[in-house]
């Protein structure tokens, strides 16, 4: 299985980095995971959007979900009107993104085919098997353990604080894609339902993942100090999400 980061900032873009935006590929099968802003462009740089198997999306929040807009018409408009695209989410996001087209009746639904994930929900595509969970989180957001046939497993913790029993996606991965949108001591973040890095890696350390991958860093942090925080609690080196890299999982 591979991993390809589009975007990596938490919350916001700023130039050359889009926000939250991943694609997953294994066998043949391409995933775009989470839709942020400005990681349509960044997924046109690696592949042909047409040739997207399928979407899944976190959450409803704009930094994972808004380019799926874009996408929309793209295929849509763009010359492929016929295409229909298995697009996992949430409840609710499918509601909301209709909102924004200003009809609870768009068509939306035509080209991305919805289908809403609950907390333990399992489903194959293509040759990986997802298991979601809810995580700590304000809206409802899926967490996400992808296996691919050969057994590896990645994680993605997707937008969460340290509470509930969303971790288990985690355990024994061969590598955790989390987000840590801090920095310094835990009860000192602005938000509770983010992470700190020192978070991160004590959670990782926790579920016994094999690497740690940080993620949705807060743009105006220096991703290197939020390496360092995540090792000294994770006990090992701790890669960084970077737009442009691949890894193989
Ligand atoms: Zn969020």
């Amino acid at each position: 299985m591979r991993i390809t980061i589009l975007g990596s900032n938490g919350t916001y873009p700023t130039p050359s980095h889009p926000t939250s935006g991943y694609l997953l590929q294994h066998g043949g099968t391409s995933i775009w995971m989470d839709t942020g802003s400005g990681s349509f462009a960044a997924l046109q740089s690696v592949i042909d959007f047409n040739t997207l198997d399928a979407l899944v999306i976190s959450h409803v929040h704009a930094d994972h979900c808004v380019d799926v807009l874009g996408f929309y018409h793209a295929i849509k408009y763009g010359g492929r009107p016929q295409t229909v695209i298995p697009t996992h989410v949430p409840n609710g996001l499918a509601e909301r993104l209709k909102g924004f087209l200003g009809d609870p009746d768009h068509p939306l639904g035509e080209t991305l085919d919805f289908r809403v994930h609950a907390d333990r929900e399992h489903v194959t595509i293509g040759g990986i098997e997802f298991d979601f969970t809810i995580t700590d989180h304000p809206v409802p957001t899926l967490g996400v353990r992808a296996t691919a046939g050969s057994g590896r497993v990645l994680a993605y913790s997707a937008d969460t604080g340290p509470q509930g029993e969303w971790s288990w996606i985690a355990a024994g991965a061969d590598l955790f894609l989390c987000e840590a949108t801090y920095q310094g001591p835990a009860d000192e973040k602005p938000w509770s339902h983010h992470l700190t890095a020192g978070e991160a890696g004590l959670i990782a350390r926790q579920v016994g993942a094999r690497a740690l991958m940080l993620t949705h860093i807060w743009p105006t942090l220096d991703p290197g100090l939020s390496v360092q925080e995540a090792e000294h609690t994770f006990g090992k080196p701790v890669m960084l999400a970077v737009p442009g890299m691949a890894v193989k999982v």
